[in-house]
């Protein structure tokens, strides 16, 4: 039995139409109720509900033999002890700096300046600054990034933005786009081996149905 680590939302949205590609039904009861390991109609494959910042943990330590998460979890996790062979192209959006209207971005945010910046991002909105050369100061926290510029936390946010309406809605403006971010299939080293006949077929289905899809990149 292969089990699969996925967060709710979108990714569960995007995933389960890859999934019905690859000839593979969930129980919509189960995905409306509060059960966190969800049956599929094949019987050699289950998923896990987790936190999307939880996915890579659960591979990496092989209590998911397979995960779905962003590329800036990814990035914040760093990856290790997982193969992320496909880009699934699902849950497209980008990672990127948002300030007050009126906050003066572009002289802000220069070498020798500091910046206090607002992230659950930690690791790539250092990576990020320090390649500009900018000084930063940052600022961890778990959601709602939106409030700080608002209330003077920090001067600046690095979060994901898809539509931009929950930044228009509170006043921000984007002001850099640090990168795209989309879906990526992550893999268990491990399982690679133990679980490779199954596993393989798994990985290269969901890989022809990314591919498929409408707007795939992988
Ligand atoms: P937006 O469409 O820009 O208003 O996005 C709404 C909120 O959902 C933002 O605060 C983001 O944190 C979050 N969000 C949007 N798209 C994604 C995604 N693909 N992955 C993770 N979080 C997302």
């Amino acid at each position: 039995m292969l089990t699969l680590a996925l967060s709710k939302g979108r990714i569960l949205e995007d995933t389960a139409g890859l999934l019905a590609q690859c000839g593979i039904r969930l129980d919509s009861s189960a995905v409306d109720s509060r059960q966190l390991i969800l049956p599929t109609d094949d019987p050699g494959l289950r998923l896990l509900i987790v936190r999307a910042s939880d996915v890579p943990t659960y591979v990496q330590h092989g209590a998911a033999d397979l995960g779905i998460a962003g590329r800036d979890v990814m990035l914040e996790h760093g990856g290790e002890g997982v193969f992320q062979p496909v880009d699934l192209g699902i849950a497209c959006c980008r990672l990127a700096v948002a300030t007050r209207q009126g906050f003066d971005y572009p002289r802000a945010a220069v070498p020798g300046k500091r910046l206090r910046v607002a992230t659950k991002y930690v690791n790539t909105t250092r990576r990020h600054f320090a390649r500009k050369g900018v000084h930063v100061d940052i600022i961890k926290l778990y959601g709602s990034m939106e409030l700080a510029p608002l209330v003077g936390l920090a001067d600046a946010i690095v979060d994901v933005v898809s539509t931009g309406n929950t930044l228009r809605a509170n006043g921000l403006v984007e002001v850099e786009s640090i990168m795209p971010i989309s879906a990526r299939l992550i893999v268990n080293q491990a399982a690679l081996k133990t679980q490779q006949r199954t596993l393989a077929p798994l990985v290269a289905a969901l890989e022809r149905a990314a591919r498929a899809t409408s707007g795939g990149q992988a």
